[in-house]
């Protein structure tokens, strides 16, 4: 058969200059990880072809005997991953993603302008969690609920559980969210459940960033809490792109519907079966290993940076995520992303909590899951924190030539006369 470079050579160049990005740079995406050969040899197996609307034993096509069993083998080590036993809890697999996977508990769970309430945005919350702006219902969640979000203390970066249940109490919210995309401390998932129990909303909690620290122990587990858990697949838990939602089996009938029929149609099979092989390897004492790797590494970087007068939003980290306050700095998050992109160091600027606008982020989000998949240890971090340091320094030297405004600073560093070309090539 031809290669897809004989077939199909401009999108084969473009794959190959992707895998050439993602190994020769330095990834500190917080959401992001590399998944195993094997879990890209499932995605890429037969799988991909089979229809299977409906769930394992009832389905709306013929076929599905071995299907079947993938998605049964999958949840079982859903379950078995996270130390849920059958009687108490039901997983559904089928969700294409997170978000669909939020929307599902918002469609089972509530009725359309119901009230919900998330972490806001710019506290680090996920745009799932209800988010909306002054000008715009931003996402489809604060279009079809009525949402209010808490917040962080400005002060102490964490949430503000005091302010949280003032809240709660006026608004009576039907549901309230706890999980975030951008938060460097543990949550206190007693907390919530006793503010929900206080309005009678019922507790969801969105996992998805630390899935794999709950599953090795590295942060405590929200089950104990929750009504509901929803999380993605490939974050620290560094399988194929995904989501799951797991329930009290008392919901799991109306879970289930509202992942299909009511949102989506056929299952990824591929997904399932690539995600039923990693749920397995997440419950090795290597991904334990993994995952404790994952969180000293961050403590290592939190440590390298805060010891050279960096301010961390919460002064620090329990997990696998800091935040960098680079404002405080004289700096926005968006230069800095700028600066080490140019020296194959991949960061995404982020709002903190002491941000007025939206617009500039103050922040740099900084995570240890993929570049501890490549075998990165804590004194690796420590020389990621000197190349971070020299990307700020280099970020500081052209703003002083550019001046504050981003496009400047953009325009200043495409200069092919860059003064600072040597030290950029150099990091
Ligand atoms: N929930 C949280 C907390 C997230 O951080 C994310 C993604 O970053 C999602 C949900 C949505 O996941 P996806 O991008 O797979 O839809």
């Amino acid at each position: 058969e031809n290669t897809l470079q004989q077939v199909d050579p401009e999108l084969a160049d473009m794959l190959c200059r992707e895998r050439e990005r993602q190994v020769s740079s330095i990834n500190l995406i917080a959401s992001e990880n590399f998944a195993s050969e094997h879990v890209f040899q499932v995605l890429g197996s037969e799988l991909n072809n089979k229809y299977s609307e409906g769930l394992p034993g009832a389905r709306y096509y013929g076929g599905n005997a071995v299907v079947d069993e993938v998605e049964q083998l999958c949840k079982a080590r859903a379950l078995a991953a996270f130390r849920l036993s059958e009687e108490e809890w039901a997983v559904n697999v089928q969700p294409y993603s997170g978000s669909p996977a939020n929307f599902a508990v918002y469609t089972a769970l509530l009725s359309p302008h119901d009230r919900i309430m998330g972490l806001s945005l710019a506290a680090g919350g996920h745009l799932t969690h209800g988010h909306y702006t002054a000008q715009r219902k931003v996402s489809a969640t604060s279009v079809y609920f009525e949402s209010m979000p808490y917040s962080v203390d400005k002060n102490t970066g964490l949430i503000d559980y005091v302010n949280l249940r003032k809240q709660a109490l006026i608004f009576r919210p039907q549901l309230i969210i706890a999980g975030a995309s951008a938060y460097p401390r543990q949550i206190d998932w007693g907390s919530f459940r006793q503010i929900c129990d206080e309005v009678g909303a019922y507790l969801m909690v969105d996992m998805a960033h630390i899935s794999g620290l709950i599953a090795s122990e590295q942060h405590p587990s929200p089950f104990s809490h929750a009504d509901v858990v929803t999380t993605t697949t490939h974050k620290s838990l560094r399988g194929p792109r995904g989501g799951m939602i797991f329930s009290r089996k008392h919901l799991e009938r109306q879970i289930n519907n509202a992942v299909f029929p009511a949102l989506q149609g056929g299952p990824h099979n591929a997904t399932i079966g690539a995600l039923a092989f990693q749920l397995k390897q997440v419950t090795s004492p290597d991904f334990k290993k993994y995952c404790e790797h994952v969180v000293a590494n961050c403590r290592a970087l939190a440590a390298y940076l805060s010891g050279r007068e960096c301010s961390l939003v919460s002064g620090g980290t329990d997990n696998h995520l800091l935040l960098w306050d680079v404002k405080s700095e004289g700096l926005s998050g968006a230069k800095i992303e700028k600066v080490c992109e140019m020296a194959s160091i991949i960061v995404n600027r982020n709002a903190i909590p002491t941000d007025v606008s939206p617009v500039s982020p103050g922040g740099v989000r900084l995570g240890t899951c993929a570049m501890t998949t490549r075998g990165a240890d804590e004194g690796d971090f420590e020389r990621i924190g000197s190349f971070l340091l020299r990307a700020r320094d280099i970020a500081r030297q052209v703003q002083s030539r550019s001046g504050n405004k981003l496009a400047d600073f953009c325009a200043c560093l495409s200069d092919p006369d860059l003064p600072e070309k040597e030290a950029l090539s150099e990091l």
